[in-house]
């Protein structure tokens, strides 16, 4: 019997853009994946400062930008904890879930390849599920070979083989707060209910029109 297949898709998502939802089902479909789990982060361990918007409209945005993927759903595990949670942890909650017949895979963008030497754990949470890293526009391609020395041959082979070959989207969360909070259009990186969302709540500086 093949195992099922979950992809968990963690972020700050401030908010969620057409990058994640691309990159996403891309991922989805090169893994042959069941389901894909997007689970919104508090914030994220690395980072002292909190996401603009608050949990609560963030896990909305996700929700409205997943709506029409019946693979994809949304988790609030990360936000109702009292703490930043670490991948290891949400890995393990995910896993004990769901039974040790699921493979697990979590998804990371490029942008995140240097970070990865100080998660939490790390070398665990290669062992334990697919750290999947996925191309991203503006970044090198993932080159894992001077993580050699610190997590064997063995993990480094692991991360490569996990790699996917995701589609070059030059979406940030970044770049679209900056063009909300000074009024300009941002139409093209959003879904049109999550925009609706950030203009009706006023968020990221935004008015209503
Ligand atoms: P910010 O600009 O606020 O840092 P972001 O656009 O990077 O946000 P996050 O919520 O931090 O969005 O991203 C969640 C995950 O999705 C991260 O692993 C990130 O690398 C990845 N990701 C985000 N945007 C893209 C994209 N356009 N292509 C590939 N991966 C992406």
């Amino acid at each position: 019997m093949s195992r099922k297949r979950i992809v968990l898709f963690g972020g700050t998502f401030d908010p969620i853009h057409l990058g994640h939802t691309a990159v996403a089902a891309s991922a989805s479909e090169q893994i042959d994946a069941d389901q894909v789990v997007f689970v919104p982060a508090k914030r994220s361990p690395l980072k002292t400062f909190f996401p603009e918007a608050g949990d609560e409209d963030r896990l909305a945005m996700v929700k409205l930008a997943i709506a029409g993927n019946k693979n994809f759903e949304a988790s609030d595990y990360e936000l109702k904890k009292q703490w930043p949670s670490y991948t290891l942890e949400t890995v393990r909650f995910f896993q004990g879930r769901l039974g040790e017949t699921a493979a697990i895979y979590w998804l990371v963008g490029a942008d995140g390849l240097d970070d990865l030497a100080h998660w939490y754990g790390i070398q665990e949470l290669i062992d334990e599920c697919n750290l999947s890293v996925m191309q991203r526009a503006g970044f090198e391609p993932p080159d894992f070979s001077r993580f050699e020395k610190l997590w064997g041959k063995q993990r480094v082979e692991k991360l490569r083989k996990n790699v996917v070959e995701t589609p070059l989207i030059d979406i940030s969360s970044t770049e679209i707060r900056r063009r909300l909070s000074s009024g300009r259009d941002a139409s093209e990186m959003v879904c049109p209910e999550v925009l609706r969302y950030i203009r009706e709540h006023g968020l990221y500086g935004s008015r209503k029109d």
